[in-house]
């Protein structure tokens, strides 16, 4: 039983008791198709239903909490708790009734927040949710498990802002890259803000991770970079362990240096296509 320090306690009852504990590994953000507060969210989910999330958002950043993020909510179909026991803390959050409107930036900050709080509190991993039951960040309709018949949740803007804002947003303040913004104009230095600015406008930095695109960097960049660089690291270590065996493989032969060498460069070749052929599934 958790309770985020950031938000209004309305607590449900009895599903607060009743309902099953889980260990939260995902948080699904959605929208509720209404204009509502946290507060009248709270109402609707006690009055006039038997289904929650465990959190509500209203357009002024007014952020409710119904469910301690321990325990099961029922907004997300089969990741509200998986046979395992893990299951997604879920919000609601405002939307007009075409569910077409874009957060407000206070709810921007309010998602940011409870994000990091997250990651913190239950170690819920700073990724987009490769999988259905993957440990990580996303919004209701990226998995068609968590819907029970399909879904637009949270809407075509809200997707955008999720993927290019608000998860972002979370990886850097989770990371210390960046303050709340109520502590920024007081405490960033010229220095910080240097660096703030060289991490979201690194063209300049890498532009050969540009090339053709004019888009900014987001999210899937950082990890496709970095997925790139790991298999990249693979590869060189697979082929220094080849040549480190090879020299000890000729370790006390009366050799000269060339056959050492060839041997050397034989062993390299032969682990860096076998890293290949793992790593891609290439018929290299
Ligand atoms: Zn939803």
């Amino acid at each position: 039983m958790a309770w985020y320090p950031g938000a209004t306690k309305y607590e449900l009852q009895p599903e607060s008791d009743s309902q099953p504990a889980i260990r939260p590994t995902q948080f699904i953000v959605h929208s509720i198709i209404a204009p509502w507060t946290a507060k009248r969210t709270y109402e609707y989910w006690r009055d006039s239903t038997n289904l929650e999330s465990h959190f509500g958002l209203g357009y002024e950043g007014d952020l409710g909490q119904f469910i301690g993020t321990e325990t099961r909510a029922d907004a997300n179909a089969s990741a509200n708790r998986r046979p395992d026991g893990t299951g997604a803390v879920s919000i609601e959050t405002a939307s007009n009734l075409q569910g077409s409107d874009p957060w407000t930036p206070a709810q921007v900050e309010k998602l940011i927040a409870l994000g990091v709080w997250l990651h913190k509190r239950h170690d819920i991993p700073l990724r987009i949710c490769r999988t259905h039951d993957d440990p990580g960040f996303g919004y209701h309709r990226l998995h068609s498990a968590w819907a029970v018949s399909g879904t637009a949740c949270p809407g075509d803007t809200r997707v955008k802002q999720f993927r290019e804002v608000v998860f972002p947003g979370i990886v850097a303040r989770a990371n210390g890259q960046t303050a709340p913004p109520e502590e920024e104009e007081d405490e960033m230095t010229p220095e910080q803000a240097k660096q703030l600015k060289a991490l979201y406008d690194n063209r300049e930095a890498a532009p050969w991770r540009y090339k053709g695109k004019d888009e900014t960097r987001d999210a899937y960049d950082y990890l496709r970079t970095a997925a790139r660089d790991i298999s990249a690291l693979k590869t060189q270590v697979a082929g220094l362990s080849a040549a480190v065996q090879a020299l000890a493989a000729k370790v006390g032969d009366d050799v000269d240096t060339a056959t050492v060498v060839a041997a050397v460069q034989q062993a390299i070749a032969d682990a860096v296509i076998q890293v290949d052929v793992d790593i891609n599934g290439k018929e290299s």
